[in-house]
């Protein structure tokens, strides 16, 4: 009866087939939050931080900015010693404050002078990694000293915003820098200053509503997010859908509140030829739009 007793297989046992991994060092690659690909951060670098398969402008910090904008070696920083307090207490303030300090994020706007292919500016750039680049007294406080550094000088004056609005963590103080920058860009005006603004990725609330959108010009990064309000809050008011595109850059051209959309690469031949434009001639107030007009005057009485 042998030919019932079931005969042993044995599975031969192969060596584990593994495939050969392919080490890749974490910092080399960036994946496009836009089209999804995988590009080698040099040239991401070079291509100063720009995708070069859909043009997604990524977040660049105020370092970079400077080294995209101004000649080489011309910066020279300005108001460094200034730092944020916690002036109302609010929970938890300080702690937040501390730790960004601690990861060098103290300086929260750039600023300083420094020149674009020769001619020398004033300029201040929001840093969004310390809370969203909102507005405290110190935002406010640099971009005011940076738009009188222009005045002082007699220099043209460029900011750039990224920014999510007032910081609620100092109530009231924050507020008061829309009114105090309003009022500073005013002066800069009655002296016949150019001043330039550039919005970009996102551009909102308290700052959209001051000294963002008062600039003689006003361009913005291509796709970039700008508004005062945001659109589940406009939707959730008018019940109304919005249309596509709603409070991104190229609709708001379209629709008149911006002068330009500047790619990054053309960033700073396109400051130049403002800056040459202007050069030598005084910009009169009648460059400035009646909604701009609207937004000094109601910071202006704020002010007083
Ligand atoms: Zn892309």
């Amino acid at each position: 009866m042998s030919w019932f007793k079931k005969k042993e297989e044995y599975t031969v046992l192969r060596p584990k087939q593994v495939a050969k991994k392919v080490e890749i060092p974490e910092g080399l690659w960036t994946r496009c939050e836009e089209c999804q690909t995988i590009i080698y951060n040099k040239d991401l670098e070079t291509n100063l931080n720009v995708c070069s398969k859909c043009g997604f402008h990524f977040k660049i910090n105020p370092e970079d900015r400077i080294r995209y904008t101004l000649d080489d070696g011309s910066f020279h920083p300005e108001d460094q010693q200034l730092r944020s307090i916690d002036p109302l207490k609010f929970p938890n303030y300080q702690k937040k404050i501390d730790t960004l300090h601690r990861q060098n994020l103290e300086k929260e706007v750039l600023s300083g002078v420094g020149k674009i292919n020769g001619i020398p500016t004033s300029i201040a750039i929001m840093d969004f990694r310390f809370i969203g680049g909102s507005m405290g007294s110190l935002v406010g406080e640099k971009v005011t000293r940076a738009i009188e550094r222009g005045i002082e000088r007699r220099i043209p004056v460029i900011i750039f915003s990224q920014t999510g609005g007032a910081r609620m963590h100092e109530g009231i103080l924050s507020l008061m820098q829309m009114a105090k920058t309003s009022c500073a860009i005013k002066e800069l005006h009655k002296q016949g200053i150019p001043y330039i603004s550039v919005l970009t990725d996102p551009s909102t609330a308290g700052v959209m509503a001051s000294y963002a959108s008062l600039g003689d010009v006003v361009i913005a990064e291509p796709k970039a997010y700008i508004g005062f309000a945001g659109a589940r809050v406009i939707e959730q008011t008018i019940r109304q859908p919005l249309p596509p595109g709603f409070q991104r850059s190229e609709f708001l051209l379209k629709h008149g509140m911006l002068d330009k959309v500047v790619d990054r690469r053309e960033m700073k031949n396109t400051l130049f030829t403002l800056l040459k434009l202007f050069s030598g001639k005084t910009c009169d107030l009648g460059h400035i739009s009646a909604a701009q007009t609207d937004i000094m005057d109601v910071n202006d009485n704020i002010c007083k």
